[in-house]
């Protein structure tokens, strides 16, 4: 498997000169575009790796599965599906005409910005710390690694230039999808997205996913059915505009960052974190996907 994975990073190389590290969160323009990396963990508890596994980098979009899990968790899938959507787009993850046009005013689904800035909203804690603790506890039980925490200067560069999350986040709050005080919420949305994480963390979160909320010490994190509906809400809307491609050739639940992670639970068999921050046109890793295509192949890992 070992050889199988560094075999796998050293073909996809080359693909990251084809894409461009995210700019328009001026922190994250830092990443080095070249960095390929993966880590596998299967539900029997082993764990594979090669390339640059071991770099550090924000959850970003990523983030959008633990948020949706612990509004899940709070108020329950009937009421949570009563303020988002979960239905695919065909635009950008940071649409604004989506909003407008949807009958409800609902963001369509869980996985772009208004449908996670709609998610956030719904998590139980009386302040935002309270929100964001709750969050950061949640994910580091998850991945056991206490040492998760947020990378203040991605915070701060995402809290300066967020104006288009700003901008989602009134027109919802006009709509009466998100209560509460607006700038508050966004706080604990752009810190749920700068939590700084390796491709082993969002590994073991696939894992849970894989093992239908259940983590490899036995310990249940979701629901079965929570989990479930997690996941394919991750088939259909996971990597954004893109994901209708994705699902056709690699067929695996999956969540992307524009960090340059993807997330990918496939069931009952393993989880998969991969990272690689030059990005393509819709914001998804470029290198990452490419990594998952050949080990989907490689492995017959597609659910289809
Ligand atoms: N924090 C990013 C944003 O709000 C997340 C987007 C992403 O990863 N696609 O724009």
């Amino acid at each position: 498997m070992k050889r199988i994975l560094e075999n796998i990073i050293e073909d996809c190389r080359k693909w990251t000169s084809k894409g461009e590290v995210a700019s328009y969160i001026p922190e994250l323009a830092k990443a080095n575009p070249e960095a390929l990396g993966i880590w596998v963990t299967n539900l029997g508890g082993e764990e594979y790796f090669a390339g640059d596994w071991d770099i550090k980098f924000t959850i970003q979009s990523m983030s959008k599965v633990i948020t949706l899990m612990l509004a899940i968790l709070d108020n329950g899938t009937e009421y949570v599906f009563t303020k988002v959507g979960m239905e695919p787009t065909e635009s950008g993850f940071n649409s604004i005409t989506n909003l407008e046009t949807h009958e409800q005013k609902q963001p369509l689904n869980p996985m772009i910005n208004a449908g996670a800035i709609a998610t956030v909203s719904l998590i139980n804690g009386e302040t935002a710390d309270e929100k964001i603790n709750r969050i950061l506890n949640f994910t580091r039980k998850i991945t056991g690694n206490d040492e998760i925490g947020i990378n203040y200067n991605v915070y701060e560069s995402e809290k300066k230039t967020g104006n288009r999350n700003r901008a989602l986040a009134y027109y919802m709050k006009g709509n009466g999808i998100i209560e509460g005080d607006v700038e508050e919420i966004l706080d604990v949305y752009f810190k749920a997205c700068s939590m700084e994480i390796t491709c082993k963390d969002i590994a073991r979160i696939g894992a849970m996913l894989a093992n239908d909320g259940v983590l490899i010490n036995n310990e249940r994190v979701i629901s079965r059915e929570a989990c479930r509906i997690v996941k394919t809400i991750m088939v259909t809307c996971g990597m954004y505009d893109a994901s209708g491609k994705f699902a056709v050739h690699i067929g695996i639940p999956a969540k992307s960052g524009v960090g340059g992670g993807i997330m990918a639970a496939v069931p009952r068999r393993m989880g998969i974190g991969v990272v690689g921050p030059a990005l393509d046109a819709q914001g998804n890793s470029i290198g990452g996907i490419k990594i998952l295509e050949k080990l989907s192949h490689e492995l017959d890992l597609s659910i289809f």
